[in-house]
């Protein structure tokens, strides 16, 4: 059988060691579909219910793998649907490749069916590279020079097929040459060593440090790889180390040298550190939240990134080293001066302390409606020492932020700088699928759950054991709280009765399903739904009225808090009295 373009694109990803691709077929892309086909022994296509999932998906499976991840989508609205999962891996600079077809050449600018031009459509999103295949003989030319784009710039490249390109046969030239040039000759291989440290920018790295009386690390995604490394570091500089969101995996939650997250979903000792801190070491962190580092003028700041346009975003830095953080870390180290007063580490060891014991208070077991801190707490408990939870934004970020514990191997995953919903849920499935052996748990909202819930039948039908857990309160609850704060009353987002019950969706698709009321069924459904072998969903109700709170309240929060309640925040009673019994529960630890 001859080969054809869609075979040759298939063909070159198995030759990058690309084994899974996740997509959705249509008419625009039934030759790149052949050649799937055709490679099905090497290729897995996950077959997904909607594209915006299969995009979270690949996004998902290179933020866990560190490899590329595939998505593919027909023309027109199939490639549309991407956009927002390409844009997760964008922001959160992980290498996704896009697929997605188009008409054929003879139709284009005739205002034909579907006719969306997706390369000019992507050519935001698509950093890395963005191309319209036009002829044979540019494959596997470009899907090399693609793959090697999203690898080096940690980005989004995308592929546009033609129909007509799609069934060519490989290695055909429909067209005359008239220029010197030859098609791309290329092969599937990318160098990329670690970026190592200039000893010029270490020295003056080392001299700011070893300078600063009180000094603080924070830590983002970007030094996953470097556990041991941020460790040592922060041990000889005994500085407490801060961590962001995406980087709450880098160090375990329980080390006594964390004081956990900062920003609002972070904790009050780690903001406290950033006011009184006088150098500031961040290492793989771009870090958006400006009002939680340190004032300008306050703190000497050195920051250690691979990306060089990515230092200095937020603050002035006196030292900056372009390098990957395992590198730069390890080559710091030894010009380090041991010290002697750990009194700074001490007193925010301390107050890390009496954090936890507030949050462990409000893990309430007693509180009825169910409080969302307590059935993150029964998922902590009852999850094994590798398991890796994928989270929505909303209110969940805040629950799982607080009170789901990295130890051990244990990671932790959500969209963080587009801060999309919806991706929880199609990150599992795709780290299951990478990870087959290993736990993976979704912890998502309701509205989350909602905008994507077919691909809990993709679990099924693929028969990944993935758990999924619903933080259900029937309401858009971060931004209901957002207003509030903001000093307005809440508006349009708690969802009318009756509210619906996931359980049964999960058990309509053939998986396992319950809901969730009652307190004291918590913990015997979460370990339920985790010893089941195959796909299963707890779908809780929770407190609706929980404020996820900053860990320091500021001034201006509690007036606006107070402020809307005079103007007539529905739900006065249920709120004030979830909010007073916080605050009692924090006491009472
Ligand atoms: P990124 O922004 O992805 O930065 C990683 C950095 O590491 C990049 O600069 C990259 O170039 C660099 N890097 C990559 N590889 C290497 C390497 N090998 N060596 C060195 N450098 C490397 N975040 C918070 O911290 N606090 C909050 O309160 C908070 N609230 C949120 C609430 C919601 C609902 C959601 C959805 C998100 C929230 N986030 C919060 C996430 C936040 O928006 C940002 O995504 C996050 O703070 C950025 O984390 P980061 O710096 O670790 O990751």
């Amino acid at each position: 059988m001859q080969e054809i373009v869609g075979e040759g694109l298939a063909r070159r990803l198995v030759e990058w060691g690309v084994d899974t691709v996740f997509g959705l077929p249509g008419d625009g892309i039934n030759g790149l579909m052949e050649g799937f086909r055709r490679q099905r022994e090497r290729l897995r296509f996950v077959l997904v219910h909607h594209e915006e999932a299969a995009a979270f998906m690949a996004t998902g499976y290179a933020k866990a793998t560190g490899r590329i991840g595939v998505c593919v989508a027909t023309s027109g609205p199939g490639a549309i649907h991407l956009l927002n999962g390409l844009y997760d891996a964008k922001l959160d600079h992980v290498p996704v490749l896009a697929i997605t077809g188009m008409q054929e050449t003879s139709v284009l600018g005739s205002h034909y069916q579907q006719e969306v031009h997706t390369a000019l459509l992507f050519q935001d999103v698509a950093e890395a590279y963005n191309l319209m295949v036009t002829n044979p003989l540019q494959v596997p030319g470009v899907v090399d020079i693609a793959i090697r784009h999203a690898l080096a710039r940690r980005s989004v490249a995308h592929l546009t097929f033609p129909n007509d390109v799609q069934v060519a046969a490989v290695g055909e030239d429909p067209y005359r040459h008239v220029s010197p040039g030859v098609p791309p000759a290329s092969s599937a291989v990318v160098s990329q060593p670690p970026v190592a440290p200039a000893q010029v920018d270490l020295a003056r790295a080392a001299e700011v440090l070893n300078a600063g009386k009180r000094v603080a690390m924070l830590v983002g995604v970007g030094a996953r790889h470097a556990r041991d490394e941020v460790l040592a570091v922060a041990e000889a500089l005994a500085s407490p180390i801060v961590k962001t969101l995406p980087g709450k995996l880098v160090v375990p939650d329980d080390h006594p040298l964390t004081t956990g997250g900062l920003g609002l979903l972070g904790t009050k000792p780690s903001e406290e550190l950033m006011e009184e801190c006088d150098t500031l070491l961040m290492v793989g962190t771009s870090f958006p939240y400006g009002k939680y580092l340190p004032a300008p003028g306050q703190a000497k700041v050195v920051q250690i990134d691979i990306d060089a346009s990515l230092i200095g975003l937020r603050l002035p830095v006196e030292a900056a080293v372009t390098a990957d953080a395992k590198l730069a870390l390890q080559q710091l180290l030894p010009m380090l001066q041991a010290r002697s007063d750990r009194s700074f580490l001490t007193k925010y060891q301390r107050a890390r302390d009496a954090w936890r014991a507030d949050m462990i208070a409000l893990q309430d077991p007693g509180r009825d409606p169910i409080a969302p801190q307590y059935l993150i707490s029964c998922i902590d408990a009852a999850a094994t020492s590798d398991a890796i939870l994928t989270c929505d934004s909303g209110t969940i970020a805040t629950w799982a932020a607080r009170h789901w514990t990295i130890r051990g191997g244990r990671e932790f995953y959500l969209s963080g700088n587009l801060a999309t919903m919806a991706p929880g849920l199609p990150y599992a499935i795709a780290m299951q699928h990478a990870f087959p052996g290993r736990q993976v748990i979704a912890f998502v909202g309701d509205g989350g759950f909602a905008m994507l819930m077919a691909e809990f039948l993709t679990a099924v039908r693929h028969e990944l054991p993935i758990k999924v857990v619903i933080n259900n309160n029937n309401s858009y609850g971060q931004i209901l709280w957002e207003q509030i704060v903001l000093g307005y009353p809440e508006y349009a987002v708690r969802h009318r009765q009756p509210e619906a019950d996931f359980g049964a969706w999960a058990r309509a698709c053939g998986g396992y399903g319950v809901k969730v009321t009652d307190p004291k069924a918590v913990p015997d459904a979460i370990r339920g739904a985790l010893a089941h072998p195959g796909p299963a969903l707890v779908d809780c109700d929770v407190n609706p009225d929980e404020p996820p709170m900053p860990g320091k309240v500021r001034y201006e929060q509690a007036k606006h808090f107070t402020e809307a309640f005079l103007r007539g925040q529905p739900h006065k009673v249920a709120t004030l009295a979830t909010v007073a019994r916080d605050k009692i529960n924090e006491l009472r630890s």
